[in-house]
């Protein structure tokens, strides 16, 4: 396997995705986190069509130019959706299941890649990253080899759609004082695990990011960033791109 790339044993949602699309149903696909209780995720929404798309999501496709390169590109929504509209788009994941799915629903180009794999290579006019987008960078301490990334595969004038949330609220008291350990890692970097049936993945980090920080990380590293819309629960989409 090239590097990042899941196997079929250790990719629960890969598995619920094919699961969904063989069969119209999956089993429960369960998500533990240290930093929360045992939650889940509800397969169908990884097939929601454009209309059942939050606004933001809307509003991100709308904003889609030129060669569109989707970033972890799940069962395909965004992919289809784009290719409706008439745009050449490319979908990467990590997920060879995943990836197996969306040729089967129709995506014409897609990859098993990581994106953080530098043998993966384009020039891509908007890369989009929607659902929490910004979870794939994964740390703070990662942003420099993310931009770094999307310096290689962005077109000098590209643009970068990414959505994410401020987690602030889960530590807000009362008052909106901040209940944070200021010495701790930063309140967005979660750590995930996800099991479906009696497959198991491995944990992995995933990073929720408020703008204001999103923007300083953006800044170090020659991107600038706008606040193009914000949702209806403390999560927003932003635009990033290269300064000149
Ligand atoms: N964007 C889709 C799916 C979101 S789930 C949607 O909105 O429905 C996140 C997806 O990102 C998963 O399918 C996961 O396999 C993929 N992924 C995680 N890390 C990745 C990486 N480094 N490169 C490419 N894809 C990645």
């Amino acid at each position: 396997m090239s590097k990042g790339i899941l196997e079929a044993g250790k990719d629960p949602m890969g598995q619920a995705i094919r699961d969904y699309f063989e069969t119209g149903r999956a089993a429960r696909l369960r998500v533990f986190s240290p930093q929360f209780e045992e939650d889940e995720m509800p397969v169908s929404t990884l097939f929601r069509t454009e209309t059942a798309m939050p606004p933001l999501e809307r509003l991100a496709l709308d904003l889609c130019r030129g060669r569109v390169l989707d970033v972890g590109a799940g069962a395909g929504c965004h992919s289809l959706a784009l290719q409706h509209r008439g745009l050449e788009v490319t979908a990467i994941d990590i997920s060879p299941l995943s990836v197996g799915v969306m040729q089967r629903r129709g995506v014409t180009d897609v990859r098993a890649v990581d994106l953080f794999d530098e043998a993966f290579a384009g020039c891509y006019d908007t890369v989009l990253m929607l659902m929490n987008g910004s979870g794939i960078v994964g740390r703070l301490e990662r942003m420099p080899q993310f931009f770094r990334r999307m310096k290689q595969l962005l077109s000098p004038d590209g643009q970068i759609l990414m959505d994410s949330s401020d987690l602030r609220y889960v530590f807000e008291d009362e008052d909106g004082a901040l209940d944070i350990d200021l010495n701790g890692a930063y309140y967005g970097e979660l750590d995930y695990r996800m099991q479906y049936r009696q497959v198991k993945g491995d944990d992995f980090p995933w990073l929720y990011v408020d703008f204001g920080t999103l923007s300083c990380h953006a800044q170090a590293n020659g991107f600038r960033t706008e606040l193009l819309a914000e949702g209806s629960h403390y999560d927003y989409l932003a635009r990033l791109t290269q300064q000149r």
